[in-house]
């Protein structure tokens, strides 16, 4: 490389320092690497059923205007979500993705000198989001593996030990991505008792759709009681619109109002506003896909018992199983057979999963086809290990 290349290559530490974010692998890639024609993704949570039929009509409707930016404020959008959700249209944020209102978080309330604490195993975009701010990341190590109460779930009381004088913001997934762990009501509410006003709470409800136990914590309703409390939501999982890439925020509307500012003008599009709209009507839409993966995952746990393989019990649309090899060569071999789902190994990120995959729940033949190519990779492995 010229020098004059190498000096623009020296950007500012944290980012420098920041491992990518990899997502899934998709599934024409893998037709033309492995020669397979009907590649089955279980990679990314997606839902299986496609979107709603309310959904695809708006985004055909909404191709008339591509030549007009959108709704910068997202009024229409934002009007719907309050009635949906019996809140305020001043407590919304709009994201491209929840991704985006992560970020915002990060942006308006981390610098250089701060922190933000998140438990083990959480969400890949936590860390991505305070180190790009400059901030530092503490990582609050998860239950063990051999936990009673919730295996290599987030320890609030860990989480809550470890908010100090410096920490603006704490990141929690309900349900977790990727171990599919959960919180109970009371521990949510003592860790929002003990954690001091200035630090934001950020409770990522990506999968919450999913859940059916009416105990559940609902993060909307502890709103009302927690003025540094963010609620996020996304369009991506249940509401099947992925592609679109739109995800909202509920906070105080004092918070709303800081994510404002450092937010880009129109940052969810129009199809995606349209879409999402549409898709908050569909709520028959919503029952059918939490029905299918209700069964899917009863499907995934009977399988698991019939093989013997060990799963973290999950209340999302996807599985953690645990195989006795490697996570990637797994991987590599369901490839081989056109299935492609998440390896959870050989990041250090992720201690004590180095041998999990990550499965996304999907149609009860997807299951079928995901759960056989999986038996038939772990013989093969184990015949291979055997012989060797
Ligand atoms: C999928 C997911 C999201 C949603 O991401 P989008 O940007 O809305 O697509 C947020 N949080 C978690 C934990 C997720 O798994």
């Amino acid at each position: 490389m010229d020098d004059a290349r190498k000096a623009a290559t020296r950007a500012r530490g944290c980012v420098e320092a920041i491992s990518p974010y990899v997502p899934g692998k998709p599934a024409d890639e893998v037709a033309r690497e492995y020669g397979v024609d009907d590649v089955l993704k279980l990679a990314s949570n997606e839902n299986p059923l496609g979107a709603s039929p309310r959904a695809v009509e708006a985004v055909s409707e909404g191709l008339r205007d591509l030549h007009v930016y959108p709704d910068g404020s997202g009024y229409r959008l934002k009007q719907a979500i309050a009635a949906h959700y019996g809140a305020r249209p001043g407590q919304i944020t709009l994201g491209n993705g929840s991704n985006d209102v992560l970020e915002l978080v990060a942006r308006a309330y981390l610098e250089p000198g701060s922190n933000a604490v998140f438990s083990e195993h959480a969400f890949a975009v936590y860390a991505l989001a305070t180190q790009a701010a400059g901030a530092e990341a503490k990582v609050v190590p998860a239950r063990p593996a051999d936990d009673p109460h919730m295996p290599f779930g987030a320890d609030l009381d860990a989480m809550a030990a470890a908010v100090d004088d410096h920490t603006r913001v704490l990141f929690l997934a309900n349900p977790n991505n990727p171990t599919g762990t959960w919180v109970e009501a009371a521990e949510l509410r003592a860790l929002l008792d003990a954690v001091p006003p200035q630090v934001v709470v950020v409770l990522d409800e990506a999968y919450t759709e999913y859940v059916e136990d009416p105990a559940f914590p609902d993060g909307i309703e502890l709103l009302a009681h927690y003025p540094n409390l963010v609620v996020t939501r996304t369009f991506s999982k249940i509401f099947g619109l992925a592609a679109l890439r739109v995800g909202f925020a509920l906070s105080d509307p004092a918070i709303a109002s800081l994510l404002d500012r450092v937010r880009h003008p129109f940052n969810v599009n129009s199809l995606a506003l349209r879409a999402a709209e549409a898709a908050l009507t569909d709520a028959a839409f919503v029952e059918t896909s939490r029905a299918v993966n209700r069964a899917g995952l009863v499907q995934w746990l009977e399988a698991a018992d019939e093989h013997g393989w060990q799963t973290i019990p999950s209340r999302a649309n996807f599985i953690t199983v645990f195989t006795p090899f490697a996570a990637g060569r797994v991987f590599e071999a369901l490839l081989r057979e056109g299935v492609i789902v998440r390896p959870l190994g050989g990041t250090e990120a992720h201690g004590g999963l180095s041998q999990a995959l990550r499965i996304t729940i999907g149609t009860a033949e997807q299951n079928r086809r995901a759960i056989e190519a999986l038996a038939r990779v772990l013989e093969r492995l184990s015949r291979e290990d055997h012989s060797a």
